[in-house]
């Protein structure tokens, strides 16, 4: 390329962030020279190749560095009517690269708004025009509640325990209340103060958004702003601009909002915190949640700096000294991984036990959790869908004008075989996991070791011939219920309502929500549905709920089945008898084959802890997650041979190459994914585990290079992509 016209005035080199695609070689920063000193963290537009793209000053260099000064482009122009990004939000975008093996630019510029690109700089400062600062009503935030005992203990801890807090507390609880209130006491000591509030995808509903705008209301307009995917791209740039000037001082949102920029962070709360939505399952696959921890680190060491007192990064501040930057996650049935942090210590609980029910003339009743009821399937008619006490109990509710809710979890969990005669499982004869049933070559396979045999003609226990994937026969249970409940009517003689809500019957736009209104109406007698609506609707009427057919997820081959099914279970349950008045009645009932299995056992008794020991003393026990580490790399091809060849040779050449961390690493041979074939394009994956977090990073940031290096390779040439996933949800 014929050099450009150097200017020799200009003597201000920068290394500035563009948005570069894995594996494109550009992993850092590139260097550029400007006319004009820019700071760190300064939006600018540079040219990249031909184009002309936007970009984030990284570092300011003394010189040009490697490059000779007439191989360095020259910046464009900068969006100066934006202050810079600051360095907490740099900290965090290097380290969510770092850790996730994704390159800086990637994440840089996909935590800024799409709009950004695109504004010409009249257009931006007509953006950045402040909203008419509304202080007239400052002062008396609306709140009407006397908080509980443990509401008030768990404030006044958060004041004085700068540990990331869990709050454990069943649905009701009044753990919103508690968020509430830490978000109002923050956002009145200091009038910069910002908070940051996250909820799960499914969640983040106009009711929730409007409770939030109701609670701060006195704040003034436009103060609590939403970030979220479902935005248009114009809305989501102002919520972006209002966070990053400080004018929003809440934001609510969903995982991405985790790298919104907001230079006076005080709060983060990330509520349901175990929900699977909060790991990003594209690009960098990052965990929202684990980056709030993090994050409320970095804003707590920023303070302390800023407060002149250094010695403040590591150590926790004083006792009595109001935390820099709260982190609270919320949960009734937190992951494991959270769990395991309280039990060690590194992060604190706070306990919230009692219900608290609807209020009545009386005061507070406290709100019951509903009976649970076991169905041992072995004593049930064979091949029935649903045993005949479950029927006769949801017919009663009917006739008394009450609500059922039957809910089958059919969805996510890899399919393992089964003998439904003597138990035979197909477990792995290597590890503790159950190998998966891959349909297209009938072969099962342990996505732990690799290890596949075809699969056998009969069990090879007893002899059966009619294994089959644990979980089946669920399908038309709708139809099949309107069959068995026929002929029962309502107090008023009308014939009953069934009504179904899964993906399918909510894929247009409002009937989501026009379904789940005549549910609240009380024109739907008995809801059959997948697991979303075992979340977060608040069903007054509700007074049975069921899960069909949950054994698939006790034995499934991936090990945080049981977490997510009793998760699940305990949050259906969560469903039933929040109308304290009906309470007492409410009832939980769970089909299985196995009652007998410990997990059932706790969910009897809501007890989440002795639930959490089990399962933390068996995956203690093989090393997995919280007590190992893993990521999981994957690869497309035309054929698996390809896919798998590549992986596998990556592996090989890490192993030969000594890699740093490699004797601490355990890389698995390459397996086909559970879905094997999407659109004709083959799909391959390989686990590595590790005993040491720090050994693992330091080990996939070594094979990186490794791996783009064995891409290149003829035979792997038609590979089509690969990437890293580190801290795998499912394997
Ligand atoms: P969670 O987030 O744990 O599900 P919420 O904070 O939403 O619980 O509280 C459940 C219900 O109880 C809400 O209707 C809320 O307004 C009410 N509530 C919360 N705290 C109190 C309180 N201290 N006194 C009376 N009602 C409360
Ligand atoms: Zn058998
Ligand atoms: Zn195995």
């Amino acid at each position: 390329m014929k050099p450009e016209k150097i200017n020799t005035n200009i003597n201000f080199w920068l290394r500035i962030v563009v948005a570069a695609p894995a594996h494109s070689g550009i992993g850092g920063p590139l260097t550029y020279r400007s006319e004009l000193p820019l700071a760190p963290g300064q939006l600018v537009r540079v040219p990249l190749g031909r184009r002309e793209v936007l970009g984030v000053v990284w570092e300011t260099l003394p010189d040009s560095g490697d490059l000779a000064p007439e191989q360095a482009r020259e910046v464009l122009g900068a969006l100066q009517e934006l202050p810079p990004l600051n360095a907490t939000w740099r900290s965090l975008v290097a380290f969510t690269a770092g850790y996730y093996q994704r390159s800086l630019g990637e994440v840089a510029l996909a935590a800024l708004p799409p709009q950004l690109r695109e504004l010409t700089p009249v257009q931006l400062a007509r953006r950045l025009k402040r909203p008419q600062a509304d202080t007239s009503s400052a002062g008396t935030p609306q709140e009407g509640l006397t908080l509980s005992t443990e509401q008030t203990a768990a404030l006044l801890q958060l004041r004085t325990d700068a540990r990331p807090a869990l709050l454990f507390g069943s649905t009701g609880s009044g753990k919103t209340e508690v968020y509430l209130r830490a978000a109002a006491r923050v956002l009145a000591e200091d009038p910069e103060a910002q908070v940051l509030v996250m909820v799960p995808e499914i969640n983040l509903t106009p009711q929730l958004q409007a409770r939030f705008e109701a609670r701060f209301a006195h704040l003034g307009r436009e103060r609590v702003v939403a970030l979220h995917s479902g935005l248009t791209p114009a809305q989501r740039l102002k919520s972006w601009l209002a966070a990053h000037a400080g004018t929003a001082r809440l934001v609510l949102g969903t995982r991405m909002a985790v790298l919104a920029s907001m230079p006076n962070l005080r709060l983060i709360v990330v509520d349901e915190e175990h929900d699977p939505s909060y790991k990003q399952q594209e690009g960098a696959r990052y965990s929202a949640r684990d980056l709030a921890v993090y994050r409320g680190r970095l804003e707590g060491q920023r303070q302390a700096e800023a407060a002149g007192s250094p010695q403040a990064v590591e150590a926790l501040p004083a006792q009595g000294a109001a935390p820099a930057c709260n982190v609270i996650l919320g949960s009734a049935t937190p992951s494991l991984e959270s769990w395991q942090a309280t039990l060690a210590g590194r992060y604190q609980r706070l306990n919230m036990h009692e219900r608290i029910g609807v209020q009545s003339e009386a005061g507070n009743i406290q709100g019951e959790l509903p009976k649970v009821r076991l169905v041992d399937m072995n004593h049930q008619p064979k091949h029935c869908t649903l045993a005949p006490p479950l029927l006769a109990a949801i017919a009663e509710r009917i006739a008394r004008g009450e609500q059922s809710l039957i809910f089958l979890n059919r969805r996510g969990y890899a399919p393992v075989l089964a003998c439904h005669d003597c138990g035979w499982k197909s477990e792995c004869p290597h590890c503790s996991a159950y190998r998966v049933f891959h349909k297209i070559d009938r072969t099962l396979r342990c996505h732990h070791c690799g290890f596949t045999e075809r699969v056998p003609r009969a069990c090879p226990s007893c002899g059966n011939v009619d294994i089959a994937p644990v979980g089946r026969g669920t399908e038309r249970l709708e139809e099949h219920l309107a069959e068995l409940l026929q002929g029962i009517t309502r107090p008023d003689g009308s014939p009953l309502v069934i009504a179904r809500i899964d993906a399918d019957t909510t894929r247009l736009k409002g009937t989501l929500e026009s379904q789940l209104a005549s549910v609240h109406a009380g024109e739907v007698d008995v809801l059959v549905g997948t697991q979303m609506i075992a979340k977060g609707h608040d069903f007054r009427h509700i007074t049975l709920v069921a899960a069909v057919n949950p054994d698939g997820a006790l034995f499934s081959s991936d090990f945080r089945a049981p977490e997510r099914l009793f998760g699940l279970l305990m949050q259906a349950s969560g469903r039933a008898g929040r109308n304290a008045a009906q309470g007492a009645q409410s009832e939980m009932w769970v089909q299985s084959f196995h009652p007998q299995h410990p997990l059932f056992d706790a969910l009897k008794k809501h007890d989440y802890p002795a639930f959490a020991a089990q399962e933390l003393a068996e995956r203690e026990a093989a090393g997995m997650s919280p007590f190992g580490f893993s990521a999981l790399v994957r690869a497309e091809a035309r054929s698996q041979d390809i896919a798998q060849g590549f992986l596998n040779a990556a592996a090989a050449a890490a192993q030969a190459l000594a890699l740093p961390g490699h004797e601490l690493v355990t890389p698995y041979p390459a397996v086909p994914m559970t879905i094997q074939r999407v659109a004709n394009i083959e799909r391959a994956q390989m686990l590595v585990e590790s005993a040491s977090r720090v050994a693992l990073q330091r080990f996939l940031a070594a094979w990186q290079p490794v791996m783009d290096a064995t891409r290149q390779q003829a035979e792997f040439k038609p590979l089509i992509r690969w990437a890293i996933d580190v801290d795998p949800l499912a394997i």
